[in-house]
């Protein structure tokens, strides 16, 4: 591969707020750096927006340039589509603010938030709205895919809580998407992820949480596994929506209410969350305490952006990240054995399979009101491969293959695009199901060109990559 010349930046740094970041750059290795470990990319420029006219300048300077684009909003999807080889990327690290109107219960959400950022402001007003379980989460790529977490059996996916979006589209237009303007943009952008331009801002609803909530953990025997789960599965069928539990098999880490014999054994942890008044979490939730023998326990009452961050120490940044998900509306005995078999053979400490629940308002959603289709995903499961040698790739990557194939013919239709990794760019139309031909449209309109393409692309045409190869080949 012919290598590039340094870029001439200038004309792009008199257009905007933000700093240029080059190859020579000593902030470079950091800027280019993502949570998976696996990528290690080498973008030819790193823009860092200032403010949202800068968006538009850096895919103006792209354009011109027969660069490929990156968007990077947290950096955490495990595509690692965010940082691009060559290319440019829009750096949103630089754009975290969240400003919040506790009158009307919105939130305004530069795309540099992290779920932390936003949990930690909306809380100072005893608000919240549904977003992911780990706090280095970006808000960007999650709500653009659809996102769900704790809260989204009783209040739906973040999609279904937001009311508008600014975003910068191919030919560098700001537009204004709603339910009034642009409408057709704001159908696509409500799940179909980074395809249809650089979204500058998020306005969300929010609704009245915590401060305090019911949350934590419970730890079973893995031996008690079939039982635990299929109590687990009767339980959460007649749950209140306020409630939510996710089940994870994995070797218990070193959790200080664990006795020190338990740390490295398999176990199911049960993670559970009252979003009403803690006192009522305890009574509602005391059965499952009962589930099997319990190892240990940590719940009790604590603040909501406590346990948002609960699961940030098993989920930091720097390993090697392979994950894959399917839905399913139901949990039958053959997907109860299938993650059990699997979670029978960890390859790595690290490697864990998730059970989350979903059941509730996302389902009462029709599937044609958003882009993200999978309305009558009940549960959603993901097979977590992480490691940290080079060593291990083969074989934590061989089990989570095995477990996503393993499981495949139980999972119900659609797929969530914020677990796809790379490789599934041929899944991207089953994840869409029946709303694929209308995102096909609003591409073409949008960005007939296919210049936002590094993503879980919705492909009407490849004229960039086109031009890049035979640059490339030069
Ligand atoms: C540890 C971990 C925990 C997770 N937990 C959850 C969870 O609980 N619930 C859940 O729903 N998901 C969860 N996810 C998945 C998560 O939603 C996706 O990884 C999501 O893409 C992360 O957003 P990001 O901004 O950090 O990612 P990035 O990698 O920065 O962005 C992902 C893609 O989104 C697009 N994009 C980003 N920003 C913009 C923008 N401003 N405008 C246009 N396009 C943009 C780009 O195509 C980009 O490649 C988790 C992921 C990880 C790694």
């Amino acid at each position: 591969m012919a290598t590039r010349p340094k870029l001439n930046t200038d004309t792009l740094q008199d257009k905007i707020k933000g700093t240029i970041i080059l190859p020579d750059h000593s902030a470079y290795d950091d800027a280019r750096r993502i949570w998976n470990a696996m990528i290690d990319r080498r973008p030819a420029v790193i823009v860092r927006c200032g403010e949202a006219t800068d968006v538009a300048a850096a895919v103006g300077f792209a354009r011109e340039h027969n660069l490929e684009i990156s968007i990077r909003g947290g950096g955490h999807h495990i595509g690692g589509h965010s940082v691009c080889d060559d290319g440019l990327v829009i750096d949103f690290s630089g754009m975290k603010n969240v400003r919040v109107d506790p009158g009307t219960r919105r939130a305004y959400v530069q795309p540099g938030a992290t779920l932390r950022d936003f949990d930690q402001a909306v809380q100072l007003h005893g608000l919240a709205t549904p977003v992911g379980i780990n706090s280095t989460t970006g808000i960007s790529g999650l709500t653009l895919g659809g996102g769900f977490g704790w809260l989204t059996r009783e209040y739906g996916m973040t999609i279904d809580n937001l009311v508008a979006a600014d975003v910068v589209t191919a030919d560098g237009k700001m537009l204004h998407a709603s339910a009034n303007e642009n409408v057709d943009l704001f159908w696509a952008i409500r799940g179909g992820g980074g395809n249809f331009g650089v979204v500058t801002q998020f306005e969300l609803k929010l609704h009245p949480v915590g401060p305090n909530v019911f949350a934590g953990l419970i730890v079973f025997p893995f031996q008690q596994a079939k039982q635990v789960l299929t109590r687990y599965r009767e339980f959460v069928e007649s749950a209140p929506e306020q409630l939510n539990v996710w089940a994870v098999l994995r070797q218990a880490p070193p959790l200080p209410f664990l006795s020190a014999d338990v740390h490295g054994k398999e176990v199911v942890i049960l993670a559970v969350f009252f979003a009403g008044n803690p006192s009522s979490g305890e009574k509602i939730l005391q059965p499952l305490r009962g589930f099997g023998n319990a190892l240990g326990e940590h719940v009790g009452s604590m603040p909501y952006t406590q346990w948002q961050q609960a699961f940030d120490p098993l989920l930091t940044p720097g390993a090697r990240n392979y994950w894959k998900s399917h839905n399913f509306t139901e949990i039958n005995d053959n997907v109860l054995g299938t993650i059990i078999e699997y979670a029978s053979k960890l390859p790595s400490s690290e490697c864990e399979l998730f059970l989350g629940l979903l059941a509730g308002a996302a389902n009462k959603i029709p599937t044609g009101a958003t882009a993200y289709s999978a309305r009558d995903a009940k549960f959603v499961v993901n097979v977590h491969g992480r490691w940290q040698s080079t060593r291990q790739d083969d074989e934590c990557i061989g089990w989570s293959r095995a477990f996503f194939i393993a499981a495949a013919p139980y999972a119900s239709s659609g797929a969530y695009t914020n677990f796809m990794t790379a490789d599934e760019g041929e899944r991207v139309a089953a994840a869409y199901g029946a709303n694929y031909s209308r995102l096909l449209e609003i591409k073409q309109r949008y960005d007939p060109q296919n210049i936002f393409h590094l993503n879980q692309n919705i492909r009407t045409s490849d004229p960039i990559r086109g031009d890049i190869a035979q640059r490339r080949s030069a």
